[in-house]
């Protein structure tokens, strides 16, 4: 500001000078003519031998005056007293003009002095020219003049300016630094502000909702650890009371062996529940290891592979698997695809009845059918699993259906949460661990898939899920 102020000031100053200057010149050039025309015509009026006298009573001792004749010598000067010395004034030119056209007029710049010389000549009647000529500052000594007072009116400006810059910038930072960034836009504040607050607000609400779900994360977090603490509890309890009551020699032959094998299962339980824990909290930090590459898995050699794997679960409850449909690939991980149709075929046979069925199938959503490409293996691409999603393949659904107890519509979307059972007892009974559909719903929706459950209450359930599809290659 202050430079600002002080180069608008200088300029201005400069400039107003020069227009003065100029203008004061020009008063002057035309005053000159006026006197040297008036002494002219006052000369004209007096007989030629008086015109000497005449002029050496001239008061005005500011004005020299030259009187030169017809032929150029000079008769008479106020400023100097023996004329025969000088030179012939005929071609000067105010001089020679004033001979020829009446009238002459001339500045002479004087680069040494700091003074301009005018000279302004008429001719006379009689053929003699009078000259009056006067010094006056030059417009360098003119502005050498101005040096003092400019300087002190820069110096009060400074001081003005500085001050004045000082006390309007407190002013304008004042409703700033009293600003209340809790409630961005409840500010009263210069229009100007309004993007800037706006853009605090948007940034605060977004700070706010990450927190919000962090603290979201962490409670469920707690959550879980205390539900696995509970669920630990009662087998342990168990094992520890039988094995207790063994160690003290307290329990006869015939009971030795059942309660081994309670003792046996309760671990069971818990070695299922551990590996649970595990894999949900890995699926939550989603790290997985280098060889667990994301590949295209065929989900139909997954369903063959998990049916076979479940095979004696499903002959001691004398439960029918079948699997069937298309080979659709999905580009995932395969050994978490191949939990997920495990965790779902099992649900479906342990929550049967004898002599039930489960059918696991596999088939794309469009009428664009996979081309039978995928009957022969060749090199699999693991370079780009993130690879954008490709719409040209059609969706693959799998779905796992039972004939079994069916889920009640209202309970369709708890059975997904962590520990959530429908009936407890039969869960445990069939050594569930209520973390199945959890980990089976984290898959899917990592997978960029969706899980949803139909069918009647009491006349079995379908699981069906929906992958993007990919290719073989
Ligand atoms: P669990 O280890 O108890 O099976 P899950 O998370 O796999 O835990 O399932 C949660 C609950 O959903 C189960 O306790 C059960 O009540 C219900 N459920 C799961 N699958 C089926 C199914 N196919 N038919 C009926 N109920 C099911």
């Amino acid at each position: 500001m202050l430079v600002f102020v002080l180069a608008i000031v200088l300029g201005f100053t400069l400039v107003i000078t020069l227009i003065f200057y100029f203008s004061y010149e020009n008063d002057e050039q035309s005053h000159l003519i006026n006197q040297a025309e008036e002494a002219a015509a006052r000369l004209d009026g007096l007989n030629p031998d008086n015109y000497i006298d005449y002029l050496d009573h001239q008061l005005d001792t500011n004005i020299r005056y030259t009187l030169v004749d017809p032929d150029g010598s000079v008769l008479f000067d106020s400023s100097i007293s023996d004329v025969s010395e000088l030179e012939n004034h005929a071609s000067r030119p105010e001089i020679a003009d004033a001979l020829e056209e009446g009238e002459g007029f001339v500045r002479r710049y004087s680069t040494t002095l700091n003074e301009d010389t005018i000279y302004a000549a008429v001719r006379l009647n009689d053929g003699s020219v009078i000259r009056v000529s006067e010094r006056r500052a030059s417009l360098l000594s003119y502005f050498g003049g101005l040096n003092f007072p400019v300087v002190i009116g820069v110096a009060v400006l400074f001081v003005l300016v500085y001050n004045l810059s000082r006390l309007v910038t407190r002013r304008i930072m004042r409703p700033i630094d009293a600003l209340d960034f809790a409630d961005p836009l409840e500010n009263e504040i210069y229009t100007e502000m309004q993007p800037l607050l706006e853009r605090i607000d948007e940034q605060q609400n977004r700070l706010k909702e990450q927190n919000e779900q962090l603290a979201k994360a962490q409670n469920i977090r707690r959550d879980f650890s205390a539900n696995v603490s509970h669920e630990m509890k009662t087998p342990l309890q168990v094992i520890s009371g039988y094995s207790e009551l063994m160690k003290n020699g307290m329990v006869n032959e015939e009971d030795m062996t059942k309660f081994a094998g309670i003792i046996y299962s309760e671990s069971q339980t818990m070695r299922s529940l551990i590996n649970d824990v595990l894999l949900l909290s890995k699926l939550d930090e989603s790290i997985f290891s280098e060889d667990d590459s994301i590949l295209p898995t065929d989900m139909f050699e997954v369903g063959m592979r998990a049916k076979s794997r479940l095979s004696s679960l499903a002959e001691e409850r004398q439960v029918s698997v079948d699997v069937k449909g298309v080979h659709g690939f999905v580009r995932g991980n395969e050994t978490l695809l191949e939990q997920m149709a495990l965790n779902l075929i099992e649900n479906a046979i342990r929550y049967n009845h004898e002599g039930g069925h489960v059918i696991y199938t596999v088939s794309l959503s469009s009428a664009e059918k996979a081309d039978g490409t995928e009957e022969t293996s060749g090199p699999v691409d693991t370079q780009s699993p993130s690879e954008p999603e490709n719409d040209k393949y059609p969706e693959v659904i799998v779905s796992v259906e039972d004939d079994g107890s069916g889920i009640p519509e209202s309970k369709r979307d708890k059975i997904f949460e962590r520990f959530y059972r429908l009936e407890k007892s039969r869960s445990k009974e069939t050594g569930g661990t209520g973390l199945g559909l959890a980990i089976v719903k984290h898959t899917v929706t990592s997978h960029g898939g969706t899980i949803e459950v139909s069918g009647e209450e009491g006349h079995g359930s379908t699981f069906t899920v929906r992958f993007p599809g990919a290719t073989e290659a």
